[in-house]
């Protein structure tokens, strides 16, 4: 049965369905399976999956990633392909803010202690700080983007005809997390965060900032192929005063969101969005989130200059839209083993393939060269690709190719050089015989949008270290 708003009080768990209707948590009985193991998880408190996420094995298997064992727990080590992999999430992450208007900056890492409004909000993030401590003031090391931005913005001029201001930064985070849930990249710490910040002019133009950030974040998990479960962190006073509002986000979702009161007036924040994926053994990872901040305004005097010529606060949003990078990553790799428990072959996106396009010459000695020669077309194009110039047979150097999840594996024998055409046998197990321009073509409509960035290891096989 539903609720109204007179029976929400802090501290509580409801479901607000898309059609409107308000319910206590544990008396919703609707939603589908993956809104069910969030609310098992987050209202009931069960482990909703005990098995090792299998991105873990990727890591190795795909050679992005492994821990440092001299550096602290939680702090990875990326390969070449995974190094690769992180900046083209950077690359991309940043492109869609600056879609939106964003300002890129760079901060600095560490922020002192000592200073109150670092030191308060550091107060609210509890015991999982970095700090270090070379003289005789104590630094805390950044666990998101805000201090650096807020300090900055605090020391500018700012008119209220540069609302909404939106600042962006890649922020590379640390966040000292309990041992025990250390894992793979969806808990470390030491990681990457996109991290945006939006000035506003008051609660009204807040509010519809967030709207479009909440649309851009659910449109940008659904161009990639998943749907993100929500959770609301919300003050109870703003969930009433705001009830249209909310109804037209959860409307965006077309599906049940759970909401979870705090105690009103406690954090800096009215409204704060945790975008959960589901992964492929059934678990809920926050990633995306978007927040309504009231209280860092103030505390950090940043100000702006309104249209009467008086100073004003504004109100400020947080997002970051995919996630960490490592979560972002992580999603990718959990996707691929969806399709390989469905017995698809697993495969990540082409324009984050480390290797895009591996040519397979069948003879050296006659081969070799027209390979070179398709390889350095494409090459021209920013496709990533490579020749298997190594002493092995070709079904062996297929087996590898297709080890590698690589999206495309080019065959030239004989009848290839002389009719200049290409075999072209697609991770989908289609095989095309197409020219160059062809298969140039091809590509390059599936990588527009994306970006581009040449490999990070050697061309030729026969030369490349391998890093196992
Ligand atoms: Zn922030």
């Amino acid at each position: 049965m539903s609720i109204s708003l007179s029976d929400v009080f802090e501290n509580e768990f409801y479901v607000l369905d898309f059609d409107g209707k308000l319910y206590f948590a544990d008396e919703f009985d609707g939603g589908d399976d993956n809104f069910q193991r969030l609310l098992d998880r987050e209202v009931f408190s069960k482990s909703v999956a005990r098995e090792e996420s299998p991105h873990i094995r990727y890591l190795t298997k795909l050679r992005i990633a492994d821990n440092e064992p001299l550096s602290d727990a939680g702090h990875l080590s990326y390969l070449p392909n995974g190094a690769l992999m992180i900046d083209l999430l950077k690359r991309y992450s940043t492109n869609v803010v600056l879609n939106l208007g964003a300002y890129p900056v760079v901060t600095s890492i560490m922020y002192d202690l000592g200073s109150p409004p670092i030191k308060k909000h550091a107060s609210l993030f509890g015991q999982r700080m970095y700090k270090v401590k070379p003289g005789k003031r104590e630094f805390v090391l950044r666990y998101a983007a805000c201090f650096g931005q807020f300090a900055m913005l605090s020391r500018k001029y700012i008119s209220y005809k540069d609302l909404p201001l939106r600042v962006f930064e890649l922020a590379d985070s640390y966040r000292y997390e309990q041992r025990g849930e250390l894992t793979g990249l969806t808990r470390v710490r030491r990681f990457f965060m996109p991290d945006m910040h939006v000035l506003t002019k008051d609660i009204e133009m807040a509010k519809e900032e967030f709207y479009r950030l909440y649309k851009l974040i659910l449109d940008e998990g659904r161009k990639f192929g998943w749907e993100y479960y929500s959770l609301y962190n919300i003050d109870p006073e703003f969930l009433k005063n705001n009830f249209e509002f909310i109804k037209s986000l959860v409307e965006l979702e077309g599906k049940p969101v759970l909401i979870h009161t705090v105690e009103s007036g406690k954090y800096y924040w009215v409204l704060n969005v945790e975008f959960h994926y589901i992964d492929s053994t059934g678990r809920p990872v926050e990633t995306a989130t978007v927040q309504i901040d009231v209280g860092n305004g103030e505390r950090f005097n940043i100000t702006y200059v309104d249209e009467d010529g008086s100073k004003k606060h504004p109100v400020i949003l947080h997002t970051a839209i995919h996630g960490s990078l490592e979560r972002f990553l992580f999603e990718f790799l959990e996707e691929a083993a969806k399709m390989e428990r469905r017995g698809i072959k697993p495969r990540l996106p082409t324009w984050l393939s480390p290797i895009q396009v591996r040519i397979i010459p069948v003879n050296l000695e006659r081969n070799l060269d027209y390979a070179i020669k398709v390889l350095e077309n494409l090459e021209s194009k920013m496709i990533r690709v490579d020749i298997d110039d190594r002493d092995a047979t070709v079904g062996r150097k297929i087996k590898d190719a297709e080890s590698f999840w690589i999206p495309y594996i080019v065959v030239i024998g004989d009848k290839e050089v002389a009719e200049e055409k290409l075999s072209v046998r697609t991770r989908d197990g289609e095989n095309l015989v197409l020219t160059i321009e062809e298969f140039i073509g091809l590509l390059e409509k599936e990588l527009a949008g994306y970006p581009k960035e040449r490999l990070y290891i050697d061309k030729f096989l026969s030369k490349r270290a391998s890093f196992v």
